[in-house]
């Protein structure tokens, strides 16, 4: 049984005095897959994931954040492009809307979400989408971009997902893939769990967004890919399906943006 972590920040800095370790606990709890997501701000930001992917199992996704959005320029563009050749750097994330924090002015973070999504079609190559208090604009964009889509498999993914029932159908017509972090094992989360139960397994995938968004009981603590093991099994008790069918299913979800 292999588990999947489809968005951790590995390089993030509280992973400086003990990556290694984070990376071996991984390991133990077969936590076989792993994607880390690199938000780049300036030319040169990739390197430090360039180095993570010589390790088996662990791909790249790379793009600039909507929280960085004012640091996108012709340069970083062209940057982006280059990295992308890396064969193990699948997906161009995470891009997309947050309206919560608003780091970047709005009409910047679409600007920026629309010409990342321009790359990503004329590469042929998935995005990782991150939209917070933006679901209608999400969407519109999603919409105009992926609807008539032609790409085999699947357009991309809805990271951390936290938008509500409808926003998840639609987002599965445009082929994109609905992503669970540690959210759906807290208390007050009924309604995402709703979700979970609904939409179908072939549309899903696991994720921890660490080192935010630690899963209970490791709640408020730093998180690390090793918990993702707890988001499938809170998925298969929801499902209520054998945890090992779960991760099989995810496993093969993840497989579907690596070929
Ligand atoms: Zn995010
Ligand atoms: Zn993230």
């Amino acid at each position: 049984m292999i588990f999947v972590d489809s968005h951790v920040h590995l390089e993030d800095h509280r992973y400086d005095n003990d990556r290694e370790d984070v990376l071996k606990r991984a390991q133990e709890n077969n936590v076989g897959i792993i994607a880390t997501v690199c938000c780049l701000t300036k030319t040169g930001d990739a390197d430090f994931t360039v180095n993570l992917l010589e390790r088996e199992g662990i791909y790249g996704i790379i793009g600039i954040h909507p929280h960085d959005a004012s640091f996108y320029n012709e340069e970083l563009a062209g940057y982006l492009r280059k990295v992308l050749q890396h064969p193990k750097i699948i997906a161009i994330g995470e891009i997309g809307l947050d309206y919560f924090y608003k780091h970047s002015p709005v009409q910047t973070q679409q600007d920026v979400f629309t010409q990342q999504i321009a790359l990503a079609k004329e590469l042929k190559k998935p995005i990782v989408v991150h939209s917070r208090d933006a679901a209608s604009d999400t969407l519109e964009i999603l919409k105009w971009n992926y609807k008539e889509s032609e790409m085999a498999g699947v357009n991309g993914i809805m990271h951390c997902f936290s938008g509500d029932l409808d926003m998840a159908i639609q987002c599965i017509s445009y082929k994109f893939l609905i992503s669970f972090s540690g959210v759906i094992t807290f208390e007050n989360a009924g309604k995402l769990r709703e979700i979970v139960k609904i939409i179908p397994l072939e549309s899903m995938l696991s994720e921890t967004d660490a080192p935010y968004l630690s899963p209970v009981p490791f709640r408020g603590k730093r998180n690390e890919p090793a918990y993702v093991v707890k988001v499938t099994n809170k998925i298969a008790e929801i499902k209520q399906m054998p945890v090992k069918e779960v991760a099989e299913k995810l496993y093969n979800n993840f497989n579907l943006l690596v070929e």
